[in-house]
């Protein structure tokens, strides 16, 4: 009874944002602009962060009407926020103890926490519903979320939806894994599916045979996700999402593009401090119009993008993320001092289909190390030198094959590693 009526809520907020989308853009955006108003009010009047940052940016919250009136606000950096007490992003008297959280794996740098409250962590889920029902997941579906449990078996945790997977499974679930035919199951990363796939592939267990992969994460490479798809004989999908903010987007059917799932997030490409048009490439700021325990107001997320309102080429109405290129601020260090993001390095790489994971280290101001599983071609590898010395200075780029390559302990699979220290104050540009 319990998990039916958490189901039922789950579908309503699924189904509150669903409809939406059926609205116009002008719609769409005042409701959005009403939204705004009262994050950015509430946020002033009781988060001791945003209430400096605003009156540091001499912006007063009366100043905030409409949804372009977002831009008044300065962006906020991952810096800005390591530079305060988290208790001074939480909003005031919030008891703490009756919130969730989430932690970010850290792959950047140190790991950070999120709180939300109870109704906000209900919003979280039936987004992420929704986002499920997008990839053409039914309601009553099974999807079970493995990730976490592979690798502690003990912390048990489904998505969606509980009531269908009895206690007992869990007790064996390493070997029940086997028998769990035609369900969805949602592996957390993708590099770590990867390396079950590789695992299960050996081990020849093939009664392993879900109907949908679903991962969310770090990118790959489409020859990976050919062989994770070979392996289990079925597709492997993406969502788009961050502990901060929960559920993006979720992959197109048709297209390289992520639709937006919800209009909860408001998506800004900026670049050097300024909002580009639809299609322009910049870094992604977010603003979250639903949580006030710990507000989300013009966070810069860093991933490089492309972003349009205009609905996607397969027919899907709304936002869109049109590219999605990592992140900005990984940073090649040039010999003259200044910075570039790693993602001009990863390009080069990215569309090699022979390729089957990758890590470009640097490791000194003109030495590059790319280590790969896969192939490359001789004249692909003369080609990426060329490249490198043009646009990095590089004089040194070895290549270094290896059978497996492992995830980093965060599980992910970062694409760029530096083992250049900066002293400079840099932000991605
Ligand atoms: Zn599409």
């Amino acid at each position: 009874m319990k998990n039916d009526s958490v189901m039922l809520r789950k579908v309503l907020i699924a189904y509150k944002y669903k409809r939406r989308r059926g609205w116009s853009s002008e719609r769409r955006r005042a409701m959005q602009g009403e939204l705004l108003r009262k994050v950015v009010a509430d946020a002033y009047g009781s988060v001791p962060f945003y209430r400096r940052w605003l009156d540091e940016a001499g912006v007063s919250i009366d100043m905030i009407e409409t949804l372009d009136d977002l831009q008044k606000i300065p962006v906020v950096t991952k810096r800005d926020f390591a530079l305060v007490d988290i208790k001074d992003r939480i909003k005031e008297g919030v008891d703490l103890e009756k919130c969730h959280s989430s932690q970010t794996s850290g792959s950047t740098g140190t790991p950070a926490k999120t709180y939300f409250s109870k109704d906000e962590y209900r919003d979280r889920r039936g987004r992420m519903h929704l986002g499920f029902a997008d990839l053409g997941c039914k309601p009553y579906e099974r999807v079970i979320s493995l990730g976490k449990l592979i690798n502690k078996p003990r912390r048990e945790k489904f998505s969606f939806p509980s009531s269908i997977i009895k206690p007992a499974i869990l007790k064996n679930f390493r070997n029940k894994l086997y028998s769990l035919r035609s369900s969805v199951v949602y592996g957390d990363q993708p590099t770590r599916t990867y390396q079950r796939a590789l695992k299960h592939e050996k081990s020849g267990r093939s009664t392993y045979s879900p109907r949908m992969i679903v991962a969310a994460g770090d990118m790959m490479t489409a020859s990976a996700r050919k062989y994770i798809e070979g392996v289990y004989g079925c597709p492997f999908k993406f969502f788009y999402g961050t502990k901060e903010f929960g559920m993006i987007g979720t992959e197109c059917p048709e297209s390289e593009s992520y639709h937006v799932t919800s209009d909860n997030i408001i998506i800004e490409v900026i670049k050097d401090g300024v909002r580009v048009a639809d299609g322009e490439e910049g870094v992604m700021t977010l603003t979250d119009l639903t949580e006030r325990v710990m507000p989300m107001i013009r966070y810069e997320l860093g991933d490089i993008v492309t972003y349009s309102e205009d609905g996607c080429s397969c027919g899907h109405k709304g936002p869109v993320i049109l590219s999605l290129k990592g992140r900005a601020d990984d940073l090649i260090i040039l010999p003259d001092g200044s910075a570039i993001s790693a993602y001009f390095a990863v390009e080069s790489i990215y569309d090699i289909s022979t390729i089957i994971q990758f890590r470009i280290i640097q490791k000194s101001l003109e030495a590059f190390e790319i280590e790969y599983e896969g192939e490359i071609p001789e004249e692909r590898k003369a080609r990426i030198r060329a490249e490198y010395a043009d646009k990095f200075s590089a004089d040194n780029v070895t290549f270094r094959k290896v059978d497996h390559m492992s995830p980093d302990p965060s599980g992910k699979l970062r694409k760029f590693i530096s083992h250049v220290k900066s002293t400079h104050d840099i932000t991605p540009s």
